[in-house]
């Protein structure tokens, strides 16, 4: 009978990519309330060297696959030797971080074994002994729980969104099991071929040393609008930095993004203006020390978090603040 729950951490180099510790940690908190035993399994260049750190969670188990023919992602090739692994282990879940390689192979690893892909969950709970799951729908404009039907059978495979779970709640303190994979991917075909890898952004601007940042969101509504928050940012000597949207816009380069896929940074001031909140975001600067928010929506899930809020029209509050800073400077 299929038992536990096997998590394919993401690594790079031999670096456990952090969300592989978010899948974990999930894994953990699951498989505490359904009492099932967790293991690993890491993939590619380097992966034994991931999987030592990963033995340091509280896990049970830990597989490593580093043959020649999973040097560069593939999908053909990271779906084999996790494939493998699936049959002799026979897990009741198979949990990954929702990564772009995730989103890549995990639909072709479900569908080997005939299974449907529960994929990028933003949340969990236990309901009488079954996992619920939730996700989003329309654009992330609401959320739908989810539950596998018992037509559906073992293993279930399930990903989970970036910063839907801390990775601090990871349990760590482990000395798991260490053991190659023993994959044979001599004789399976993989039918593509990297050619090249190239950073997407060059000459990326480094806000992780930034000790102030002024950071904006869509609430900015235009390009043209930015010099009301660059002002703000130039009177307080702060790094001006952005929400995905403002980004994805091409308002600001990508390498000035916050967030799960953005840079994450801890300065000790973040001023988050027309910025909602929203949990990819969080997770790239919760770590700030004091976080101001200014958002004219009172319910914005920012304000859980900021230190200080303001309630307004930032077209309002951001020029009083930048003459308040430069009277005071002066
Ligand atoms: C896989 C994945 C990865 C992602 N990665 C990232 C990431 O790295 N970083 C990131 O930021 N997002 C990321 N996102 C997107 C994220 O889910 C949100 O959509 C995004 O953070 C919302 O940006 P926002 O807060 O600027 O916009 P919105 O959610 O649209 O919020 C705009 C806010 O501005 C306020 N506002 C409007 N007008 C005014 C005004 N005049 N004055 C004051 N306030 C005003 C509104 O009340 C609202 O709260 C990711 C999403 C996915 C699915």
């Amino acid at each position: 009978m299929a038992s536990g729950i096997l998590v394919i951490v993401e690594q790079n180099d031999g670096k456990v990519s952090r969300i592989g510790w978010e899948a974990l940690a999930a894994a953990q908190e699951i498989g505490a309330g359904l009492q099932q035993k967790i293991s690993a399994i890491v993939l590619g260049k380097n992966a034994a060297a991931a999987a030592k750190a990963v033995a340091e969670a509280k896990i049970s188990q830990v597989w490593f696959a580093e043959n020649t023919e999973l040097t560069n992602y593939t999908p053909d090739g990271f779906s084999a030797a996790a494939r493998q692994v699936i049959e002799k282990a026979q897990p009741e879940y198979v949990f990954a971080g929702h990564s772009y390689q995730a989103r890549d192979y995990m639909p072709k690893l479900a569908t080997a074994f005939g299974r449907v892909f529960m994929s990028d969950c933003v949340g969990y709970r236990l309901e009488g002994g079954a996992v619920v799951f939730v996700r989003q729908m329309f654009q992330g404009k609401i959320n739908a729980d989810f539950s596998f039907t018992p037509q559906s059978g073992t293993p279930y495979f399930v990903s989970f969104q970036a910063g839907a779970v801390s990775s601090d709640k990871l349990e760590k303190g482990g000395n798991a099991a260490v053991a190659d994979a023993g994959a044979n991917l001599s004789e399976i075909s993989i039918r593509t071929k990297v050619l090249e890898i190239f950073e997407g952004v060059k000459g990326k601007v480094d806000l992780t040393k930034a000790e102030v940042i002024v950071s904006v969101g869509r609430g900015i509504k235009e390009k043209d609008k930015l010099p009301v928050v660059e002002e703000l940012a130039k009177a307080l000597g702060a790094e001006l930095a952005a929400s995905r949207p403002v980004c994805d816009d091409g308002w600001l380069p990508m390498d000035r993004q916050i967030g799960s896929s953005g840079q994450t940074v801890a300065p000790k001031l973040y001023l988050a203006v027309g910025i909602s909140g929203a949990i990819q975001h969080i997770v790239g600067m919760k770590g700030s020390r004091v976080v101001v928010a200014i958002n004219k929506d009172e319910r914005a899930p920012i304000f859980d978090l900021a230190d200080y809020g303001v309630v307004g029209d930032l077209f309002e509050v951001v020029p009083a603040l930048t003459a308040a800073i430069k009277e005071v400077k002066s």
